[in-house]
Formats: structure tokens, sequence, C-alpha cells
């Protein structure tokens, strides 16, 4: 059950999956497109297919590393990672909650560190073999050079990861600094607009040049950016609040015997695009909009909503921290019941009504501002 739920709760539009120290690694598929084009522009010129496939691999296995890094840190601080998410421009470790400052610092400098190891390891291992070797060397790709180039793969994320900027890990650190001296909300705020500007400024930079790879980073690290500045904010204004403080408390059910065609009337009626399915007193589902759509026209009009409901819908307890319960009902349209000790229902919790009560802990909190200064 708990599995299942936490099934939800990946990052959509992923595949494959792979085990490390414990944690499922997924493959984003804009990762595999990115590991064909490379494999598709490395084959021909001075290499072969074989070290080129090699040199891919590597870069893959540093990626990789670095959040293992991110993963064990976070582990010696007791946090568990849910999951490691490979995009194009690096990994996303999932942490299970979030770090304090100060763990957040040690956690994003764990991973550049480890692409530093492993570039100062294979510079030291080369340069006790043959000396150095000039960089202009390293502009041609060819069989000779793999280890050499590797090393500067490796550099590359070392230093790309420390732009202080969201959602890099330089971005984290650049916050956890923040955070010393500022609110919390001001250091994130900070750290996700240092993102943006910096992905408008690759973006033009890539347009400029007509370098299409520089405008594909540009364009995730901006959403990655706005993404990380939006988790953040919804993290900070929900703090302190259980979800009874923003669940939804006057809504309408429907009873099991009822038909298809009377819950389409209800949707109607009201604004609720879920309705709680009730045998008498107690709660046996989840019926969604999708799902009525769905069963009229599969089933008809005159079938039961009980045959159409979601039986293993969302449960959370009204003291359930909100903070806890975002990544719950993150997506769009995500509903979850709350449900007592008792079972009993005691309201709803939609992404909808969520941002809605972010958005007036926004305003009290600019409220609050003004009056003060
Ligand atoms: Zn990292």
């Amino acid at each position: 059950m708990a599995e299942d739920k936490r099934k939800s709760e990946f990052i959509a539009g992923s595949v494959g999956t792979v085990k490390i120290f414990g944690v499922p690694v997924r493959l984003h598929f804009t990762f595999v497109l990115l590991l064909v084009f490379l494999l598709f522009i490395g084959i021909g010129g001075k290499q072969s297919g074989a070290t080129t496939a090699l040199y891919i691999l590597a870069l893959f296995a540093s990626v990789l590393l670095h959040e293992v890094g991110h993963t064990l840190v976070a582990k010696h601080y007791g946090i568990r990672t849910i999951e490691i998410v490979m995009f194009p421009i690096g990994g996303v470790s999932r942490p299970e909650h979030a770090p304090k400052a100060r763990e957040e610092l040690w956690i994003a400098l764990a991973g550049p560190l480890v692409n530093f190891l492993i570039a100062a390891g294979l510079l030291a291992w080369m340069w006790m073999r043959s000396g150095w070797i000039a960089l202009e060397q390293l502009r041609e790709p060819t069989d000779a050079n793999l280890v050499e180039r590797i090393a500067l793969g490796n550099l590359l994320l070392f230093v790309f990861n420390l732009l202080p900027a969201y959602p890099m890990d330089g971005g984290r650190i650049l916050r956890s600094f923040l955070a010393l001296r500022r609110s919390e909300e001001e250091a994130t705020r900070i750290a996700a607009g240092a993102g943006q500007s910096l992905a408008i400024l690759l973006g033009l930079l890539g347009l400029l040049g007509g370098n299409f790879m520089l405008m594909f980073v540009a364009l995730f690290v901006y959403l990655g950016a706005s993404q990380e500045g939006a988790a953040a904010r919804g993290r900070i204004l929900t703090s302190g609040f259980p979800v009874e403080a923003a669940m939804i408390t006057d809504f309408r059910t429907l009873q099991h015997g009822q038909s298809i065609r009377e819950a389409g009337e209800l949707l109607l009626a009201t604004s609720q695009h879920d309705f709680p399915v009730m045998h008498g007193d107690s709660v046996i589902g989840l019926l969604t909009r999708s799902a009525l759509v769905k069963a009229m026209i599969t089933q008809g009009p005159e079938s039961y909503v009980a045959s159409a409901m979601d039986r293993d819908f969302t449960r959370i307890a009204p003291a359930t921290p909100l903070s806890e319960a975002l990544p719950q009902i993150s997506g769009p349209g995500a509903c979850a019941l709350v449900l007592d000790d008792g079972d009993q229902l005691r309201g709803m919790l939609t992404s909808e009504n969520v941002s809605e009560f972010l958005l007036l802990r926004q305003a009290e909190t600019t409220q609050a501002k003004i009056h003060a200064g």
C-alpha cells in the first residue's frame, strides 16, 4: 500500500530502473534521447565506435557517481533518497524530506566533489604514465586521448554543477549560505532567480552561436530553476500547518448505488471534480472526473458509480504536516481524501485548493511585511 503511493510520486516520463545502494535509478526519456544524439555525433571522425561508446558510458557513470555522492551524505544525516532520475543536464536525487540548511550544504557539495576526485585521479594517473599532453590535442576526439577527455568531462561537470544557481548544486550551496542571514523564502527566491537569469544567458549565447546543445541545456536549467523555486516556496509557506488547515470541508459525496448519470449531474451542479463514494457513513472509493467520463462512454449513464470509482485512493490523516502531503497532490488534478483514525471522512485535499491555500499564505506574509516595515 505504502509502496503503491510512492509509485505515484515518481517523476513522470522516466524509463528503465536500476538499483544502486538500494536507491532506484531511472532514466528520463530525454536522457535516452541525449545518449542517442551523442552516439550519433560521436561516431565517425578519428575515434572508433567502441571508444565512443566507452566515452559515453564513462560520462554516464560519472554523473551516476555524482548522485551517489549526494545519496551517501544524505544517508549520513538520516535522509533516505526516494529515487535518482537521470536528466540530460545531470541527475536529480529526490530526498524523502528537505534537509536543514547546514546539511543541505554538505549534501550539495558531495556531488561535484566526486567529479573533482575522478578528474584528479585520472589526470594524476595519466601524468605518472606519460606526462602532460597539450590541451589542443583534446579538441579532436581520438582513441588515444579517451582518458583525458573523461577527466575533462568530469572537470566540466564539477564546474557546471557549482554554478551558483538553481537547479545546480551550486544553487543549493548559495541558498544554504543565504539562509544564514536572510529568510529561507528570500534565499530560495534569489537562488531560483539566479537560475532563470543564467538560463536566459545560456539560451542567448546558444542562439547567437547557433549552438543547439547550449540551447537545450538552457531550457532544462530554466525549467529546473522554476520547479525548484516553486517546490521550495510551497514547503516554506505550508510549514507549521497540518493538512486539516487547508482541506476542503464543504463538499458533496455520492452513494455507491447512485448512477453515473446522477454523478454527471452533480459534476455540472457543483465546482467539484472528484467525489468521495460512500457506503452509508464510510468511504469506499473516489470517483474522479476522468473516471466518470470514461464510465459514461464505456458502461453507459445507467451504470453504478461503484463500478467506476477508484478503491485505492490516496488517504491522508488530518494532522499530517501539509508540507509532507504536498508531493502526493503535486500533479494537476490530483486529489486525496482526509480520513481520521476512525476512517471517518473529514475533508478533501486537491492540488487546486492547495494552490489557493498557498496564494492566501503568500498574501498574509506580504501583508505582515508591509505592516512590519
Ligand atoms: Zn548534484
